[in-house]
């Protein structure tokens, strides 16, 4: 894939970008290295002064970066401007609480003594370069929740960003340039992907943070094994929505849309599989494809617009692929399947809102991450039942669950394998709370203190 901008409403290459050579990659890492002698000596003051430049700098751009976003990967503007506005704020949550969560810990009295030490502490110090690659589909948010407590920790980042993005990743660059931190700190490589192995092996750089697809998740985590560095994973998901008898219904129908269609689909933690109790199953049912029909899809800058196009070209092949299997095997349609007639949007890459129903593990849809705006919706008849099938997926991203039922929110919470439960509500990202997954979905955590931690030195610094 060449390193472009294309409009995905309409398909039209806007810039294309030379990859970086071998040259100018060795000198980006010479950059960073020689960056981070000097950042990691500063103190969380220091750091977080820079950081919160970054965010208001952030905020005032706040619409050409929402524009730039649309621009590459069509999400619709108002989620873009919500995505830059949600990074701002993530980069003063670590400027505000890094210190904190990176305070000195020490043992108890009793085990100093016990150890023979007089005094003893742990010290949270940082690594070194660290090498971000990362995906088009929150090509801001998945960056800076990274890079904030990457570089408040005081190591310093690497950006190889999906090829589809490179104005946002330029942006991102400069960005943190504009609010004063030292060249080198954070530093966009306009790579392909074939080039990260030997940015991996390079001995300068000391981790590996990937959010993306399993494919790219294991081909990186390969190499930074072979090479004994630290990898966090963040990779797809295919997240339960349970609905039990006692949910508030209309509230979880009009959640189940924006929870499935968010970033017109392309999301990791989006709801993905609807699993309905079957007191409540035809009301739902009714109910969800009623409004997944009534969304608008169109331009995504165009301030109406609900669905936009899929990023990429091959992204909707993949969804009506996925479709098209199911339908063939037995599946139910109860709304969408196929491309929008309206003639304005056939040159981008729209896909209809789509409900499937009566989905079989035959079905590759039943087992594979649904990237577009396609749900399927399970009847089950208890409480069992609906956990057995949450969990009968290859994925453990996070899980959601309608009930008012304080022994159902025991058993969800005992039961469910995923890396997150969200009751009466749909999954969302916070800074204050760790996200990642289990199983297929990844490892390691971002966000919270756990995230920024996961790319320290925790040092043990014992006394006799
Ligand atoms: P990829 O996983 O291929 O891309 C994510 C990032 O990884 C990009 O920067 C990409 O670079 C890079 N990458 C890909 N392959 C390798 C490799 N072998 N070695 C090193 N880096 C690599 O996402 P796609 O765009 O291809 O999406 C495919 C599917 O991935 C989606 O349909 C979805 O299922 C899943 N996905 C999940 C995401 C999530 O948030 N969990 C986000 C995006 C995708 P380049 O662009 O240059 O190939």
């Amino acid at each position: 894939m060449p390193i472009a901008t294309v409009n995905p409403a309409d398909g039209r290459t806007v810039e294309v970008f030379d990859p970086l050579d071998e040259a100018a990659v060795e000198a980006r890492l010479a950059r960073a290295q020689s960056a981070y002698e000097s950042w990691r000596l500063t103190t969380f003051a220091q750091r977080a002064e820079l950081m919160h430049r970054a965010a208001e700098l952030l905020d005032k751009s706040n619409d050409r970066v929402a524009r730039t976003m649309t621009l590459e990967m069509g999400k619709p503007l108002a989620q873009a401007r919500a995505e830059a506005a949600k990074c701002a704020k993530a980069m003063h949550w670590y400027a505000d609480r890094a210190e904190a969560l990176l305070a000195d810990e020490h043992p108890a009295a009793e085990d100093v003594v016990d150890s023979g030490g007089g005094s003893a502490f742990v010290r949270y110090r940082p690594l070194g370069p660290v090498l971000a690659v990362m995906p088009w589909n929150f090509p801001f948010w998945q960056v800076v929740r990274f890079a904030a407590p990457a570089l408040m920790a005081g190591n310093v980042g690497l950006l190889k960003h999906a090829s589809n993005v490179p104005r946002t990743a330029l942006a991102l660059e400069d960005l943190f340039v504009r609010a004063g931190f030292p060249l080198g700190c954070f530093q966009t490589l306009l790579i392909p992907s074939r080039a990260v192995e030997a940015v991996i092996r390079d001995e300068r750089v000391t981790a590996v943070t990937l959010t993306g697809s399993e494919g790219a998740g294991r081909a990186v985590a390969r190499v930074a094994g072979d090479e004994v560095k630290k990898t966090v994973l963040e990779l797809g998901g295919s997240d339960p929505f349970l609905v039990l008898p006692s949910a508030d219904l209309p509230a979880a129908i009009a959640k189940a849309v924006t929870a499935r269609v968010q970033n017109n689909g392309q999301s990791c933690i989006a709801a993905k599989r609807f699993i309905v109790h079957t007191d409540v199953y035809d009301e739902f049912l009714a109910g969800f494809t009623a409004r997944m029909r009534a969304l608008t899809v169109g331009d995504p800058m165009a301030e109406s617009t609900e669905v936009g196009p899929l990023a990429t070209e091959q992204g909707r092949t993949d969804i009506e692929e996925l479709v098209t299997d199911a339908v063939r095997l037995g599946a139910g349609l109860a709304c969408g399947g196929a491309r929008p007639d309206d003639p304005a949007l056939a040159d981008g890459w729209y896909y209809l809102p789509t409900v499937l129903t009566d989905v079989t593990p035959r079905m590759r849809i039943h087992q594979e991450e649904a990237f577009g705006p396609v749900a399927t919706v399970y009847r089950v008849a208890d409480l069992d039942e609906a956990v057995a099938v949450a969990n009968d997926s290859p994925f453990g991203l996070s899980s959601n669950v309608w009930t008012r039922d304080a022994n159902d929110r025991e058993r969800c919470v005992r039961d469910l394998r995923a890396g997150g439960v969200f009751f009466n509500g749909m999954t969302a990202s916070h800074p204050a709370f760790p996200f990642g997954g289990i199983k297929r979905s990844g490892y390691g955590r971002e966000l919270s203190g756990h995230g920024i931690r996961e790319f320290c030195n925790i040092t043990t610094v014992w006394s006799g």
